[in-house]
């Protein structure tokens, strides 16, 4: 649902958005000496350990252990595992997106690449074309290391990578080529949080921003909608906390743009599948009450939701305000901006 300059506005002044907006504050505080500022992966460059990383990484190919399903596939050798995903990065595409959240969006969008399969493949997906067909085009370490060089010659401020867990060693990979070619911006890794914490231990000090979904709270749910992925819940709050030791909250440039830190989405599904209530008291318990959380409204019936009757519908009103409302209560201070006009716009509507 597109939210308008007047929607917001609206909401603040007619919904009680007033308190709401002084209590969820961002929280994020500009660097200081932000022209001195260099991406992770550069000084761990400068330190002598990006290629010993990245020859660490690479070896996962050879029997796949690269996320929780550790299929154990010989993926240097042509075999593939859950995900179907070959050892070559698969990319259907690369552009500036100006969809994401305001401190990755700036003026000039977030420089996204989107890379093809999946090691979750949801019921519900919103990509299946990609994420299950796998469509896209083979690309070298090159080419995708021009890829972030030609995102950054367009004004993007990250490099956002869409879905990057199976294809973790090649990112890194193209990182340093474009490192040495000039590429100076953070890397945001984008994703759905079905992740071995031991992977994000080899990314300290190679990313930036850490974008992981929240997906679920009960395995059964995960199971049911993501593929048998029982231990979801378990594997993405530990490789969560991982990711905030590494990189904390967020933390911008003068303009907004975020330089460094943790931003959590939730997606709030029909009939409290996701867990919302749960997932907010595990952010405020185990994270920080000032972590940049995204709880989206979005949630359509694409793919195969419609075979499963609990999903098989948007989410109402009500089921958004509650989670705002738990959000509130449980004191997060860092929502995103885009949620907590939602919530205005969905007050305005009901009253
Ligand atoms: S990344 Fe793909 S091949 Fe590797 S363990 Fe996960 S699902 Fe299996």
């Amino acid at each position: 649902m597109a939210i308008t300059r007047r929607d917001f506005i609206e909401t603040v002044f007619y919904s009680g958005g007033v308190m709401l907006m002084t209590a969820c504050s961002r929280a994020e505080q500009p660097v200081e000496h932000e022209d001195d500022w260099l991406p992770a992966y550069m000084k761990l460059e400068e330190e002598g350990k990006f290629a010993a990383r990245i020859e660490q990484a690479n070896s996962a190919f050879e029997a796949c252990d690269l996320c929780p399903r550790r299929c154990g596939a010989n993926r240097a050798r042509g075999f593939t595992g859950y995900c179907r995903a070959p050892d070559k990065p698969v990319v259907f595409s690369h552009h500036p997106h100006f969809g994401e959240e305001t401190p990755l969006v700036g003026r000039q969008g977030s420089g996204t690449i989107f890379f093809s399969n999946c090691n979750l493949r949801c019921v519900f997906c919103q990509n299946y074309p990609i994420a299950h067909e796998g469509r896209g085009q083979e690309v070298s370490i090159d080419a995708l290391a021009e890829m972030m060089l030609h995102l950054q010659r367009t004004g993007c401020r990250n490099i956002n990578l869409v879905t990057p867990t199976h294809v973790m060693p090649n990112i890194l990979s193209a990182t340093r080529v474009a490192m040495q070619k000039g590429l100076r911006i953070p890397l945001c890794y984008n994703t759905g949080g079905y992740e071995r914490k031991v992977n994000i231990e080899l990314l300290d000090g190679i990313v930036d921003i850490y974008l992981p979904d929240l997906k679920y709270m009960d395995g059964k749910q995960a199971s049911r909608y993501s593929s048998d992925a029982e231990d979801y819940p378990e594997m993405a709050q530990s490789a969560i906390i991982e990711m905030n030791r590494q990189v904390g909250a967020l933390v911008t440039d003068s303009q907004g743009n975020a330089l460094r830190g943790l931003m959590v989405r939730h997606l709030v599904m029909p009939n409290r599948i996701a867990g919302t209530k749960e997932f907010i008291t595990w952010v405020a318990e185990n994270l920080s009450k000032d972590t940049y959380v995204n709880i989206m409204s979005q949630y359509r019936v694409e793919h195969r939701a419609f075979e499963y009757p609990p999903i098989a519908r948007a989410i109402t009103a009500d089921e958004f305000l509650e989670a705002m409302d738990w959000a509130e209560e449980a004191g997060l201070t860092n929502l995103d901006d885009r949620s907590v006009a939602q919530r205005g716009v969905f007050m305005r509507r009901r009253s």
